[in-house]
């Protein structure tokens, strides 16, 4: 009898060891799947900058008698796409970071004083928009700072990029039971259902064509990266919006001074 249920836990165990085994094969495909979709895209994002660098740099080689006017805006352009292949660059080698498992600084930090820091820096940078700041919390945790100050710029950023001129940017800080909520508000342009559950894949853009002005020609990696680091202090990020009416971007972080 006993061999009998020897055997037993013998064959369940090597189902769960088959199972356990099936489990990280499929688990390992579905990572290798994510890192070649990225390598993909990466590739097909750096292409744009450069051949637009390549395009202009040929035109100015080719042609000696371009006006004046026309040669700068030609510089100008060939400026612009040189920033956004670094900001690329920039952004990608942050997430493929995290990928690797970087680990984030564990300071003991005000939450509330990282964050106005943030709020700082936008309202500086946005002299077209109404930016407001509605009850900090103070709150410390220990967490990484840069890292958390980098969240508020994201958040922040994209509520001044989709958000047409005149438009109004409220961040709060809201202290509740065991959790700090961070909210960024903005009256902009909003996002379609159907595009909203796809805003924290790498490299996601929503519909370009719904710019009134300019393409803010952002990199599709600001809202991973938040995750990523949101996700890395225990927290949670998500978006809630209604097209024509806004965006709220909502972040819950754990408050607890333990390391
Ligand atoms: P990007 O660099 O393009 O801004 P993100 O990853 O930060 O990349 O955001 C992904 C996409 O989500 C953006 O391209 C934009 O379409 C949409 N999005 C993010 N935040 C907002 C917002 N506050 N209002 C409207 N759309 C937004």
């Amino acid at each position: 009898f006993q061999g009998f249920i020897g055997a037993c836990i013998d064959i369940h165990d090597r189902k769960m060891a088959e199972a356990a085994l099936q489990d990280s094969e499929k688990r390992l495909l579905e990572l290798m799947d994510s890192q070649k979709r990225f390598v993909a895209d990466a590739a097909h994002e750096l292409r744009n900058p450069l051949t637009a660098i390549q395009g202009n740099m040929d035109l100015l080689v080719r042609f000696k008698n371009i006006p004046e006017e026309e040669k700068r805006d030609i510089i100008r352009d060939v400026q612009k796409e040189a920033n956004r292949l670094s900001r690329l660059v920039h952004d990608m080698l942050q997430l493929a970071r995290g990928d690797a498992g970087a680990a984030l600084h564990e300071d003991h930090l005000e939450l509330h004083e990282v964050l106005l820091e943030a709020f700082r820096d936008i309202e500086r940078m946005s002299p077209k928009h109404t930016l407001k700041l509605e009850g900090l919390c103070p709150t410390e945790l220990i967490g990484d700072a840069d890292r958390l100050k980098q969240v508020g710029i994201i958040l922040l950023e994209n509520a001044v990029k989709y958000t047409p001129p005149g438009g109004e940017i409220t961040l709060s800080l809201n202290c509740e039971a065991d959790q700090a909520v961070i909210r960024v508000k903005d009256n902009g342009m909003g996002i379609s259902a159907e595009d909203l559950p796809r805003v924290f894949e790498r490299f996601f853009r929503a519909d370009r064509s719904r710019y009134r002005g300019e393409d803010p020609g952002g990199t599709g990696l600001g809202l991973p990266i938040a995750r990523w680091i949101v996700e890395g202090h225990g927290g949670e990020i998500h978006l809630e919006s209604e097209p024509g009416v806004g965006t709220t971007a909502v972040v819950r972080l754990p408050i607890s001074l333990e390391e």
